[in-house]
């Protein structure tokens, strides 16, 4: 097993030496950068998750999640690619069958093959429950699935898929499964990329599925676990995009603070300023906030209070990233504006980090849910 130390130092060199000087081409090009996850392969953030008989490195939710702090120093986008990567890889390895694990496992955690998370549908985003991707469940255990799934994350980039369907015509949630289908499968087709105005690299489009067949082996979790798991996943990627979020407000940060430390005005630097001073101030307590709540859903992810405390974490790191990338722009002045400070695609991945895995107003659905659950179990206000 690995240890968190050696990951995270890992982590840091990947982005400094890979993500960082080399985003902004990516961007240009539009491309997703497989050399790029290649060597984060190489480097070990592949299989975060995964036992190391399989070539992971097998952490803890709780330890692994910090990886995407480091990460998101670099780029969310980049960050968030890589936490549904090792998704997958972690419900290959943990819920995969024994055949499917044999062909798949190594491939993911060595980067040969990448893995997507497939939920949404045109009319289901925040709503996932009312997905209507059919599975047939054939008389061998084959499934075939046809449907029409929407914002695939490397799209016709990942090798492998993680489906969430459903298995009858019944309302309700009890027939959810969650189903593998390689990119490559019959039926399987991708609709043109969407444009994006920034995270170019990353492909996003519709995912078409016609009569598509899938071996038994190739289911992950059964009609009736199919929504825990994904529920499950989700809290994952909720904690993982917060801790993201912490990179990128760490970025903004250093950013300001080390141009703010050199600016020259009124006899003094920008820094001596108490206006500024009190500004930063502002952007490291929201730091410090998102970092400890990341952290704890983190420790909590796959128990009772995994949801909630996922919820917290994903409903307040990226409003403030949205808020330290507008605050450290603004403490720049107009170089802030230029592209080299790089503060307006931070802005823009703060923006897009509030709506990916459920939007802040989701978390604040979620939260409500047990607060409703708390106020049946309060007995009536008694009055002085
Ligand atoms: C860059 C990017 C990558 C993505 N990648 C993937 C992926 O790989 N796999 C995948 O499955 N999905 C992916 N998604 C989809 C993402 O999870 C959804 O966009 C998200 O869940 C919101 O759904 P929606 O866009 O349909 O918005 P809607 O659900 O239509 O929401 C519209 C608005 O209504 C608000 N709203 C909804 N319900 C309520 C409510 N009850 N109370 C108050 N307000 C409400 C929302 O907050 C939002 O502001 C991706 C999205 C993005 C932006």
């Amino acid at each position: 097993m690995a240890d968190i130390e050696t990951i995270l130092a890992a982590a840091r060199k990947h982005c400094d030496d890979v993500v960082k000087p080399s985003v902004d081409n990516w961007n240009e090009v539009g491309v997703w950068p497989r050399s790029a996850s290649d060597q984060a392969a190489k480097a070990g953030l592949l299989g975060l998750y995964c036992p190391t008989e399989f070539g992971g490195q097998g952490l803890s939710l709780e330890d692994g999640i910090r990886v995407y702090e480091e990460l998101g120093k670099g780029d969310g986008a980049y960050a968030f690619t890589l936490s549904m990567h090792n998704i997958v890889s972690f419900a290959v390895c943990g819920f995969g069958s024994d055949s499917f694990k044999q062909k798949w496992a190594k491939k993911l955690t060595s980067g040969e093959a990448l893995g997507g998370f497939v939920l949404t549908e045109p009319q289901s985003g925040s709503d996932a429950g009312a997905l209507v991707t059919r599975a047939v469940v054939n008389d061998d255990g084959s499934y075939t699935i046809t449907g029409r799934k929407a914002w695939v994350s490397l799209s016709n980039e990942a090798d492998i898929f993680l489906l969430v369907v459903k298995t009858s015509d019944e309302r309700g949630h009890s027939d959810i499964a969650m189903v593998a289908v390689p990119r490559d499968a019959k039926g399987v087709r991708f609709s043109e990329r969407y444009e994006t105005p920034s995270y170019n690299f990353l492909p996003l489009s519709d995912m078409h599925l016609d009569q598509v067949t899938v071996p038994a082996d190739h289911v992950i979790l059964p009609p009736g676990k199919g929504l825990g798991g994904a529920l499950m996943a989700i809290d994952i990627a909720r904690t993982s995009i917060a801790a993201g979020c912490c990179g990128l407000i760490e970025a903004a940060l250093d950013t300001a603070l080390s141009f703010a430390s050199q600016r020259n005005m009124f006899g003094k630097t920008e820094l001596d300023l108490q206006g500024i001073q009190w500004m930063l101030s502002d952007v490291a307590h929201d730091l410090e906030i998102s970092r400890l709540l990341y952290r704890k859903a983190a420790g909590l992810v796959g128990t009772p209070e995994g949801p909630v405390a996922a919820a917290h974490a994903k409903l307040y790191a990226p409003d403030a990233a949205l808020r330290a990338a507008a605050t450290c722009t603004q403490l720049l002045g107009g170089y802030g504006l230029l592209k080299p400070y790089q503060m307006d695609r931070l802005s823009r991945l703060a923006q897009m980090l509030k709506i990916v895995d459920g939007t802040t107003e989701i978390q604040r659905v979620v939260i409500s849910r047990s607060l409703k659950n708390r106020a049946k179990d309060l007995g009536p206000v008694t009055m002085p």
